[in-house]
């Protein structure tokens, strides 16, 4: 049973939180971002002001379970909009059924570091944790409005998996994963092709991540758009992001309660979604002390980091695939705070990037960034070390993206960070890059029964080209 804590004193004030894109167009409510993606005018959506908390307030979120805590970060962000009713709930019963409902594992590795184990989800990754609540709350909102919709997702691997589980035999909801052909895992292919649901369609994608992602782009702007109604929920949906700062705040709570110390949270990154939802608890309150991104071959941000300047570079393929990004969609909201929530600003920043494929930050602009933020990079070779380190030392398997921060923790040395806890962030099981991880420790990782059972089914998928009447022609053929 929940247990539930005091309720959230709603202030007018925190009824009138808005959305506002951050390049300066759109003021919208929670409820009429729930389903969309990008602002009209191509910015993402932040919110425009930080609730404020009385400390009874940050007290509830720093303690409890991870549905209270997400239902609770939700209210504060304004979900009396939704027509959810009690969110709280809609959040429970969305987590259920994974192994640990009241939140992720937070195990202690030895003095001064812990991992957070975010990979015990349905699918293996931390993306259940907010793709579960989110189909949810989805579900519940179209069912109260008696509306329909069909969820669109690009996938690399691990999106795909938790969207197709989460939306799966779902009423008045069908969902469309794109993958590329030889792009994911055989086990996280065949998470996305074993549900046997009639209402989810994979399509394998002739062409790699980035023409998927545009496919998705371009189907929105389709005359069938309408009617299927297309919803985006990849990672730049703000809800998605709300409901990871449940598992920060649990995390520093549980770890100042029992060291009296903040937490410095180690996060591999590709989008920038996971840890900006670290940065949002941390604003918020939470006992956070520095946040430290690492990344594959795909550097562009610990480049950003030494050199001041965004540029992106073609993509590499690694062993880290769900990092494998140049884009970093999200840190556009970073940069938003960090030029003093400038929408113009922003807007020419990010005009930059696309006309010149780069933009400059300021020595200012760096010093806030610096502020709260790290980047390191991890090279295949230094991740099948931090691989073996992990199984030596602690006999621990991970997976290689969690291999990145590992990484960085035996780069920076304990003591980078003497004032508070680092915590290293798993964000996918190791079962699910066997290959990878058997080469780098001779382990060969397994996954739990839970995660097995529903892989024996036969595949079913649908290949198509990277055109858009190609993919619009297996929808139609697919759902009529
Ligand atoms: C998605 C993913 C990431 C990157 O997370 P972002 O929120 O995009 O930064 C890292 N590791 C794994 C295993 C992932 O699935």
């Amino acid at each position: 049973m929940l247990e539930l804590l005091p309720a959230i004193d709603t202030t007018l004030e925190q009824f009138l939180l808005n959305y506002i894109s951050t390049r300066g167009g759109e003021s919208l409510n929670l409820a009429q971002i729930l389903t969309r993606g990008t602002a009209s005018d191509g910015g993402l959506f932040v919110p425009e002001k930080w609730p404020s908390l009385s400390t009874r307030e940050l007290a509830a979120l720093l303690s409890g379970e991870y549905a209270e805590i997400a239902g609770q970060v939700l209210e504060l962000f304004g979900a009396d909009s939704l027509a959810t009713g009690n969110i709280t709930e809609v959040v429970s019963k969305a987590v259920q059924g994974f192994q640990q409902p009241v939140g992720p594992p937070v195990t202690q590795l030895k003095d001064g570091l812990w991992a957070l184990e975010l990979m015990h989800g349905p699918t293996l990754a931390f993306k259940d944790f907010a793709l579960a609540p989110l189909a949810e709350i989805i579900a519940t909102v179209l069912k109260q409005e008696n509306r329909q919709a069909t969820v669109l997702c690009a996938t690399s691997g691990d999106t795909g998996a938790a969207t197709v589980s989460a939306f799966a035999n779902r009423d008045n909801l069908r969902a469309v994963v794109l993958f590329p052909e030889g792009g994911v895992s055989e086990f996280q292919r065949k998470q996305m092709t074993t549900t046997g649901a009639d209402n989810v369609l994979t399509l394998c994608v002739k062409g790699d991540f980035d023409a998927c992602q545009n496919m998705v782009k371009a189907l929105y702007q389709t005359e069938a758009a309408k009617d299927y109604g297309y919803t985006a929920v990849n990672s730049i949906n703000m809800v998605r992001i709300l409901l990871q700062t449940a598992y920060y705040f649990r995390t520093s709570g549980l770890i100042q309660k029992k060291t009296g110390k903040a937490s410095s949270f180690i996060v591999p990154t590709g989008n920038f979604g996971n840890v900006y939802a670290a940065y949002i608890a941390k604003q918020m309150g939470a006992p956070i002390n520095r946040l430290i991104v690492t990344s594959n071959d795909n550097d562009v941000l610990p480049r950003l980091f030494e050199s001041s300047i965004m540029q992106g570079t073609a993509t590499v393929k690694t062993i880290s695939p769900s990092m494998d990004i140049q884009v970093s969609s999200n840190f556009e909201r970073l940069l938003w705070h960090i030029k003093n929530c400038d929408g113009t600003a922003v807007q020419s920043a990010q005009q930059s990037l696309e006309n010149r494929s780069r933009y400059e930050l300021t020595e200012t602009e760096m010093q806030t960034l610096t502020t709260d933020f790290r980047a390191l990079k991890c090279s295949e070779g230094e991740a099948n070390s931090a691989m073996q380190y992990m199984q030596t030392e602690f006999n621990k398997t991970i997976c290689p993206h969690t291999a990145t921060a590992v990484h960085a923790y035996t780069t920076l040395g304990p003591d980078a960070d003497a004032d508070a806890e680092t915590v290293i962030v798993e964000t996918a099981h190791p079962a699910k890059f066997s290959a990878a991880v058997e080469k780098a420790t001779g382990t060969t990782p397994t996954a739990p029964p839970y995660a097995l059972q529903q892989l024996q089914n036969s595949e079913v998928m649908h290949s198509c080209d990277a055109t858009i009447q190609s993919i619009q022609a297996a929808i139609d053929g697919f759902f009529n």
